[in-house]
């Protein structure tokens, strides 16, 4: 039988990207195909899986998770699918049955594999390299690094040239967040402005208010 990887399961409110401020399970899938040598700036926790869970373990887990958060599932409740690099595990058994529980399937991916579309209903893809194959989704959210750390996004002509040939409903450029430093607030307003539509800053949200 088939056993999932998850790092982490949680309620909470999505804080970043277009559905930021929406009430959510994150399911943090543990495992990622690209690690910290290739961004040594993440901000997750992924190497680890604390829980090795077949299907109905991890709606299990899912469920416990929504009934502590929200006090049980709404319909469409938001379950944010994400890592570590979520479409390495997410498949058509695990998606079934998430949505016949009640969710709406979010997926964050970095974008480097292509991700079969019919398993999620909402698609954001964060590119951590130049070359990255899912060119098409909701959202793209370009992690602004800018020229002191690895990142396919230092500068706005590179974010010109990484998004080259990408169809997305939503364009969002996102501080990146060092350790000790914060977020390069200044730098990535200034290439939203300059970029223009359809591009707008994404803000992680749930680090200002100091929630999960
Ligand atoms: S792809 Fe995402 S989860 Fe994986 S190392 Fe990079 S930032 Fe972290």
């Amino acid at each position: 039988m088939k056993r999932y990887g998850i790092r982490e399961v949680f309620a909470t409110l999505q804080g970043e990207g277009a559905l930021a401020g929406s009430p959510a399970v994150f399911l943090r899938f543990a495992g990622c195909n690209l690690g910290y040598d290739v961004c040594p700036w993440c901000d997750t926790d992924w190497e680890k899986a604390e829980y090795l869970e077949p299907v109905s373990g991890v709606l299990e887990l899912v469920h416990r998770a929504a009934v502590q958060g929200f006090g049980g599932v709404l319909p469409g409740t938001l379950l944010v699918a994400t890592g570590g690099e979520p479409s390495l595990q997410l498949d058509a058994p695990l998606s079934d049955a998430l949505r016949a529980a009640g969710f709406r399937i979010a997926m964050e991916s970095n974008g480097s594999r292509s991700v079969d579309r019919s398993l999620v209903d909402w698609l954001t893809v964060s590119p951590k390299q130049n070359g990255f194959a899912q060119k098409e989704g909701d959202e793209l959210k370009i992690v602004f690094s800018g020229s002191t750390v690895p990142g396919p996004a230092p500068d706005v002509e590179a974010v010109r040239r990484l998004v080259a040939d990408t169809r997305f409903s939503h364009y969002f450029l996102q501080p990146v967040d060092l350790p000790g430093q914060g977020p390069n607030y200044t730098q990535t307003v200034a290439a939203v402005m300059e970029l223009g539509p359809p591009w707008r800053l994404s803000v992680q949200t749930h680090k200002v208010i100091g929630i999960q």
